[in-house]
């Protein structure tokens, strides 16, 4: 079970300095409850919704992840736009999240009250899900010495993937996660860490790694403490070589608490400045999906205090049908950051697993959204990279669509590579109005292969 705080108690730390405002915001004691798929009918706000409603919600929540907490539930959802709010369509589960034939399945099972033939159903649905994608289970566990290292993903070659087992839930869960099967209970379908150990060990003979990611689930559930003891080993000499650590975390969203009134927040902002005074940068990887996250006064101020830190934070985020395909929305979305400090780092294309049907963009209409939200904001905003997919071979990026000796292609950029060689190499493949994902595209100009596929 994660070790976040359940209570937070009010002390000295819920002062805020307002980045050097005169104003003085004091933040009351919270406290952390979580709902899941057990609790759904706890949840009062969906009363609202008819019983027919209610039911899809706890079928398709026995197949996703379904977890939310009462601050994403009171400040964040807006109750009077259900089921359109987006902070509702990213955390509640909706019936079309399953395709028909597999919501169909469920349901029909989950009335019957036989717990077996029930698991034996979701199991069966959770494996069409294509439950790891883009490889990851095969492909990016490293050994040492014969041993697979657990826990750790190494893709690309300047950074290693760390995902301490403290870590591997959040405070609420995304309905779109491409990591939903870390969180169903199946072990075979986990990749975490025990202890540091044999990270350590396998930071030792790969000098070339530069970058730690820790990441999860969500590394900030886990209390300062233990987080301590992940991190304050890579601060010795013998691991100068890693010269940034990331954490991966989208409490700024769900628990920004967690930054300010929980018990530990002041020890969490200590470990922030210490990995700064070790001559590393540390980079929040901050996970954003609307501009909405961004308007709780108590969210602004644990951005405040993060960066207080000079520890940096970077957004990232997928673009998402029914939640925030819209240009206008991202271009709020990454103005808003800028305004407080944070960098705009990615937009990523949703990956090819989970509910993926429910929130995917076509590529095409990805970089049209893409590409009108960079013309509404200034250059400053425009650091945001994308559309991008995680896939296979690497993070390709869609450039544009255009027409070369009357071929109509699409642009694209390895701006990721599994082999360092690929990196920053463009290419080209046919237009495809229907494409959603890399696997869907073809090569331009009567090419067999793109250029880091295997012939
Ligand atoms: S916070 Fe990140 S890891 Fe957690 S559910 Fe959302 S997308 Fe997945």
């Amino acid at each position: 079970m994660q070790s976040q705080n359940v209570v937070a108690i009010a002390d000295e730390n819920m002062i805020a300095s307002n980045g050097g405002d005169k104003a003085e915001t004091t933040f009351g004691e919270q406290r952390f409850k979580v709902f899941t798929a057990k609790q759904l009918g706890q949840i009062p706000q969906l009363n609202r919704l008819s019983e027919q409603q209610r039911f899809d919600m706890k079928v398709v929540a026995s197949v996703l992840p379904f977890r939310v907490n009462e601050y994403v539930i009171n400040e964040l959802i807006d109750w009077n736009n259900i089921p359109e709010d987006p902070i509702f369509q990213l955390t509640f589960p909706q019936k079309e999240m399953l395709a028909p034939e597999l919501y169909d399945k469920v349901a029909t099972v989950f009335s019957l009250n036989d717990k077996s033939a029930l698991n034996d159903t979701i199991r069966e649905v959770r494996e069409a899900l294509n439950p790891h994608p883009a490889g990851q289970m095969e492909h990016n566990i490293p050994t040492l010495d014969n041993e697979t290292v657990q826990g750790v993903q190494h893709k690309y070659r300047e950074t290693v993937l760390f995902f301490p087992s403290s870590g591997q839930v959040c405070h609420s869960y995304c309905t779109f996660c491409f990591r939903w099967a870390q969180f169903v209970g199946d072990k075979d379908l986990r990749i975490a860490a025990k202890e540091s150990g044999q990270l350590q060990d396998y930071l030792r003979a790969h000098p070339e790694v530069t970058d730690v990611l820790i990441t999860g689930g969500d590394p900030l559930v886990m209390k300062t403490k233990n987080l301590r003891a992940y991190l304050e080993p890579l601060l010795s000499p013998e691991f100068n070589h890693v010269r940034t650590i990331r954490i991966g975390s989208k409490a700024l969203t769900f628990w920004p608490q967690r930054f300010v009134t929980d018990e530990d927040a002041a020890d969490l902002l200590r470990l922030f400045e210490e990995v700064q005074a070790a001559g590393k940068h540390l980079a929040l990887m901050a996970h954003y999906n609307h501009w909405r996250e961004l308007e709780p006064e108590i969210a602004r101020e644990a951005v405040r205090r993060v960066r207080n830190t000079g520890a940096q934070i970077r957004a990232q985020g997928p673009l998402l049908a029914n939640i925030n395909d819209d240009a206008e929305v991202w271009a709020r979305l990454w103005q808003t950051q800028v305004e407080m400090g944070i960098i705009p780092y990615y937009m990523f294309v949703e990956r090819d697993t989970g509910a993926r049907h429910y929130f995917e963009v076509p590529l095409v209409k990805a970089w049209e959204i893409y590409q009108d939200a960079m013309q509404r904001v200034s250059g400053i905003a425009r650091t945001a990279r994308g559309p991008s997919m995680s896939a296979h071979p690497g993070k390709v990026e869609i450039q544009g669509v255009t027409e070369i000796n009357g071929e109509k292609v699409f642009v694209l950029r390895m701006i990721q590579g599994r082999n360092p060689d690929w990196v920053q190499k463009p290419f080209f493949a046919r237009y495809d109005e229907q494409a959603t994902w890399l696997n869907h595209l073809q090569p331009a100009f009567g090419e067999e292969h793109f250029f880091f596929e295997e012939t």
